[in-house]
């Protein structure tokens, strides 16, 4: 893959040329489409000025998957970065400049996230120092989406006027696949990266959580720091002298919203992508789940739909007769609170209740994460998580190393109680 930069009517233009050997169609439910990619320049940078390994990083993170043999870099780069890039196996990248010296942030520098919008980047935020950088992908329309950003845009302006360096900043990195998406799952960062020496950052952090990282939304547990996803890209991130961080990686979906509720930016949170700001849709999965969520842990219960409303929303019972469902840890949790003697609640506790589901342990901190957070933070992010969550004790640090819902998922019982529940929505 032959990659090249181009400044030009504000925007900083990649451009990618496939050889015979790159696979375009990489895996069944994507392919490249796209053969450019743009960033806009926001006013007062000079995108001359750039760090060629951060421009590197940038094409790794957009091109990653089309790419096998070689990898040819927009500008040649660091000794440090290239070193860095031998973690990558199956492609080789280049050139280098041995001469050419790594970037790092100097003093008064300050930690970049990578901001959604959302639940969970926004509890990331309220944990990390108050001097962070929240950095927004705009991302430009898609024909016939349902995603709306106005709720997202409004969210970043709102941590603007509480005095936040917020950054919006345009890319069309999604394009460059089909279906419309991102190409890896660290892309969102594309902005953060190029801003990273403008803004004189020390680190991207994600608001990647629990059911990500160590998976509790999964089936079984992992061990996410040993996993070829942190090895991969915590070393690339580092090698560029902007080490990845996941504050909120040891906190559940749960402890998010916990979060959210009691900080004092919490507010600016919003999951529902295709609601507007505060008005979230009550038709998709995601609010399915903060619905449910919210009434179990006794939250803003006025504004969520009455049950049968909720499940009638016609992606939450796609999602509800799949085994598991996504982020069962988090429907299981939420039904073991809520009032029995409801059809619809009693029929899904019978489909994710087992003995082996006690989920108390989902609203404390796994304070083992912070070994995915650069030390000048953890001392703060420990505090706050410790203020907002308290430590998961060692029962619960057993049972999340434990996680495995295999043996239920494949029982009779559960089995039995999924066609009940597909019976009894599936109607709706
Ligand atoms: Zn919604």
């Amino acid at each position: 893959m032959k990659t090249s930069t181009q400044i030009k009517d504000g925007y900083i233009r990649f451009k990618f040329e496939p050889s015979k050997e790159d696979p375009v169609h990489p895996v069944e439910h994507y392919k490249l489409i796209g053969r450019k990619m743009k960033i806009k320049i926001p006013d007062g940078v000079d995108a001359k000025k750039i760090h060629p390994d951060h421009l590197a990083l940038i094409t790794i993170l957009t091109i990653h998957p089309f790419t096998r043999g070689e990898m040819i870099f927009p500008k040649p780069v660091s000794k440090r970065f290239f070193e860095a890039t031998q973690v990558v196996s199956r492609y080789k990248c280049s050139p280098v400049d041995e001469e050419l010296e790594a970037w790092n942030a100097s003093d008064d520098s300050s930690p970049g996230l990578a901001f959604s919008g959302g639940a969970d980047s926004t509890a990331a935020l309220a944990v990390m120092p108050a001097t962070t950088v929240p950095i927004f992908m705009d991302r430009p329309d898609k024909k016939g989406s349902l995603y709306d950003k106005s709720a997202a845009i409004e969210s970043c302006r709102q941590l603007k006027l509480l005095g936040f360096n917020m950054q919006v900043i345009e890319c069309d990195v999604e394009h460059i696949r089909d279906p419309v998406g991102f190409p890896t799952d660290v892309a969102n960062a594309i902005p953060a990266v190029f801003l990273a020496s403008v803004l004189n950052l020390n680190s991207i952090s994600f608001g990647t959580i629990l059911e990500s990282s160590y998976g509790t939304g999964h089936r079984l547990f992992r061990d996410y720091p040993n996993l070829s996803h942190w090895r991969l890209w915590g070393t690339l991130f580092t090698g560029a002298g902007i080490p990845m961080a996941l504050p909120v990686a040891g906190v559940s979906e749960v402890g998010t919203r916990l979060i959210i509720e009691k900080a004092p930016l919490g507010y600016v949170a919003q999951s529902c992508i295709r609601g507007k700001w505060q008005v979230p849709c009550w038709d998709c999965w995601k609010c399915f789940r903060k619905g449910l969520l919210g009434v179990a842990l006794k939250l803003d219960m006025q504004s969520v739909p009455n049950m049968e409303s909720l499940f009638s929303i016609k992606e939450a019972v796609k999602y509800l007769i799949e085994i598991p469902i996504k982020h069962e840890n988090i429907i299981a949790y939420a039904v073991q609170r809520l009032p029995k003697g409801d059809l619809f609640i009693d029929t899904l506790g019978q489909r994710v209740l087992d003995k082996s589901m006690e989920l108390g342990w989902l609203e404390n901190w796994f304070d083992g994460s912070l070994e995915l957070v650069p030390e000048v933070m953890r001392e703060h992010i420990a505090e706050k998580l410790e203020f907002y969550l308290g430590r998961m004790d060692e029962a619960g640090v057993a049972k999340l190393n434990s996680w495995n819902m295999d043996k239920f998922l494949t029982s009779k019982k559960c089995i039995k109680a999924q066609e009940k529940l597909a019976a009894l929505i599936s109607k709706q």
